[in-house]
């Protein structure tokens, strides 16, 4: 029986094989594998691609989220004990972050049609301690409107983004194109193997037009040290490696590609899906796919359906974290879209390296379900 595997990573690289060998070959012969012009020529590629002032690259996603929260508190902008808005249908890494340094998290409700944080319900979660709002732009699709940047300026708080899954992705303001990444103050990129921009390794990185956050966490994540052997700061290492950066060039050239592959397996879903059992995801024109989420009510059986005939699905994500043992002890409001959410959603295959006519055969398997 044909397969239609979730995604296959080797399919993934081996386009680039011959690319990223040279450059692997590159770094193999300077000498120098860390504190290079590799890392130097990613940041700046990724600052020009994305249309922001500064990238520092770092070890991974969470890193990347953990420096800017711990940047914000070195610089005395964020206090231990204040508040941050997160969404509860995230990957734990978003919260993660702000607990580890030493802020609350605030778990707020998702929209039942975006599936990212209900914009129109902030001002619910908002207290005199909240400092930030952390929008994830699940799956992919950006979270993001002008009411969002009128309250966050009204009430002094913090816009980060986590765009670990959105890289490459738009929203339209007033008529002009900016990428996740640069709308707020801070944003967190992953480069985890299974992203849009995927390294072959961990890689991460963070984005900011703010200079003075930049350098702080440029810092941290280099032993707290700004110039060496001179520790102002207790910091961490966090840097990403010569190898990655140099994996990382060789798909951002490609990266508008790989959006436009996956945009076109959306719009094979979004016209050939035509079941009643399955609601399909809001589809806007920035969204980047990182993943395909569609909703059902009796999950299992769905995915053994599918699994029966070869399609390989996955889910993002089965327990909220805030329903996770981690966090038994963190207070939170009732989340019942949330955790709806978590116990419907069924992400269906979306990689680029799985050929487009194959979308079809997936989307007639799916209207065939019962
Ligand atoms: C992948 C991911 C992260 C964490 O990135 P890592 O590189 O795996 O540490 C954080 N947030 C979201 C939404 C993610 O999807």
């Amino acid at each position: 029986m044909k397969q239609y595997p979730f995604i296959s990573l080797k399919e993934v690289n081996e386009r680039y094989e011959s690319e990223l060998v040279a450059a692997a070959e590159r770094v193999i012969r300077s000498g120098r594998y860390l504190h290079g012009e590799e890392v130097v020529g990613f940041e700046s590629e990724l600052a020009a691609y994305c249309g922001v002032g500064n990238v520092v690259s770092c070890s991974n996603g969470l890193d990347a989220l953990r420096l800017i929260f711990k940047s914000y508190v070195s610089l005395g902008i964020m206090r231990a004990g204040d508040e941050v808005i997160v969404p509860a249908n995230t990957f734990i890494a978003s919260v993660l972050a702000i607990s580890d340094a030493g802020l609350v998290p605030v778990i707020a409700e998702p929209s039942p049609t975006t599936h990212n944080l209900d914009l129109d319900l902030l001002e619910r979660y908002i207290t005199p301690r909240t400092r930030a709002v952390l929008v994830v732009h699940l799956y992919g699709s950006p979270c993001w409107s002008e009411h969002l940047v009128e309250t966050a300026h009204r009430c002094g708080l913090k816009i980060v983004e986590d765009n670990a899954q959105a890289i490459g992705a738009y929203v339209d303001c007033g008529g002009v194109r900016r990428m996740t990444g640069a709308l707020g103050d801070a944003a967190a990129f992953s480069f985890y193997p299974t992203k849009n921009l995927g390294a072959l390794g961990d890689a991460g990185a963070v984005a900011t037009g703010d200079n003075v956050l930049a350098e702080r966490v440029r810092t941290l994540a280099n032993y707290g040290s700004d110039v060496r052997y001179h520790n102002p700061y207790c910091g961490y290492n966090c840097r990403m490696d010569e190898l990655q950066a140099a994996m990382l060039r060789v798909k951002l050239r490609h990266l508008d590609e790989i959006t436009d592959a996956r945009r076109r397996r959306a719009k094979v879903y979004e016209r050939v899906i035509n079941n009643s059992l399955v609601r399909k995801p809001l589809a806007l024109a920035g969204a980047v796919w990182h993943q395909y989420v569609v909703a059902v009510d009796n999950r299992q059986t769905f995915r053994d359906y599918l699994s029966q005939r070869g399609v390989g699905t996955d889910i993002h994500y089965p327990v909220p974290p805030h329903l996770q043992p981690c966090y038994a002890g963190l207070k939170h409001s009732q989340l019942p879209v949330a955790e709806k959410l978590a116990n419907s959603v069924v992400s269906l295959p979306i990689t680029e390296s799985t050929p487009l006519g194959d979308f079809e055969e997936i989307a007639e398997i799916i209207n065939s379900y019962k």
